[in-house]
């Protein structure tokens, strides 16, 4: 029997599939989370919904409960930011056509990133990042960072992250993503709930953050990414206290890539701390 009690449900509400950088079907990401003992899914694909359906389909088949969900980029004061939508109608028009004008112009963006790569030497990144995408509406930096692991160039993805790809290194091409009102505005008119994805993880300092999750709140944002793959246990306790001091919810989500990647597990992080409300506390998705 899957626990009841909100705060003990094994609730997985961040991660990815082939269909934007994960490296599992949308059906093996589901049966994986089933496999380990996931109550309460959503499968959060950047900028993407076209996995929605086959995930919803796969979790229903194993009787496992499932919110669609999307992971929008969205440009805040020159950063990159993300919002996780959850309970979604994936079919909503606005929000379909949202996250198409968000992911366009990542082609040209992967060309110009095989560019700077070539002028320090890597060759046939393009190609070579192409190879590891899923969806060509959407190659990301991850399947760069797959090529750079695979020539032998980096021992792994974080190494890749380090010394490539990010601001000031080779391979960064910055992008303008969508603003944080249209994003909130698209999940809330497609009758989900915003959540900001791993806070911890964003070059802001104090003031700034504080000011971002201000404006995400008065945009109509309800949740903080407070136990995640990204987080530290001291940015549980953080990010849980700025949940109360907010007024905001609170969502667990591992960000799981794949196996071999993403240090953490689907549904395998600790509980949230019984301190905030979960995200899902009071969703029907989440009783049935
Ligand atoms: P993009 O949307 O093309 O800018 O790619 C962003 C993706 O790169 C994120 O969703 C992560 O999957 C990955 N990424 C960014 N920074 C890191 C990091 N430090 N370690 C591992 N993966 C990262
Ligand atoms: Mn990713
Ligand atoms: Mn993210
Ligand atoms: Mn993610």
């Amino acid at each position: 029997m899957p626990s009841q009690d909100p705060w003990r449900l094994n609730a997985d509400l961040h991660c990815h599939s082939t269909v934007s950088d994960g490296t599992l079907e949308p059906e093996a990401v589901v049966a994986r989370a089933h496999a380990n003992g996931v109550e309460l899914l959503s499968l959060t694909d950047h900028d993407e919904l076209s996995g929605q359906a086959r995930a919803q389909a796969a979790a229903a088949a194993l009787g496992l409960r499932y919110v669609p969900g999307v992971e929008i980029s969205v440009t805040w004061a020159g950063e990159t930011i993300h919002v996780v939508g959850l309970g979604v109608d994936p079919t909503d028009v606005e929000l379909v056509a949202g996250v198409a004008r968000t992911r366009d112009g990542r082609e040209e963006r992967a060309r110009e990133m095989a560019e700077q790569l070539h002028a320090v030497g890597i060759e046939g990144a393009y190609e070579g990042a192409l190879r590891y995408v899923g969806n060509p509406e959407l190659i990301s930096r991850t399947h760069f960072a797959r090529y750079l692991v695979e020539s032998g160039r980096c021992t792994d993805v974080g190494d890749v992250f380090s010394r490539y790809l990010i601001e000031g290194k080779p391979g960064f091409v910055p992008h303008r993503w969508a603003r944080l009102s249209q994003a909130l505005g698209w999940i809330t008119a497609a009758g989900g709930t915003a959540v900001l994805a791993h806070p911890g993880r964003y070059r802001l300092n104090d003031t700034a953050l504080w000011a971002l999750v201000q404006e995400f709140r008065e945009a109509g944002g309800t949740a903080l990414e407070v136990v995640c793959g990204s987080h530290t246990r001291d940015q549980y306790g953080r990010f849980a206290a700025m949940s109360r001091e907010f007024g905001l919810r609170a969502s667990r989500g591992s960000d799981f890539h794949g196996p071999g990647e993403s240090h953490v597990e689907l549904g395998r992080l600790p509980p949230l701390p019984d301190s905030v409300v979960p995200v899902w506390y009071d969703w029907d998705a989440a009783r049935q």
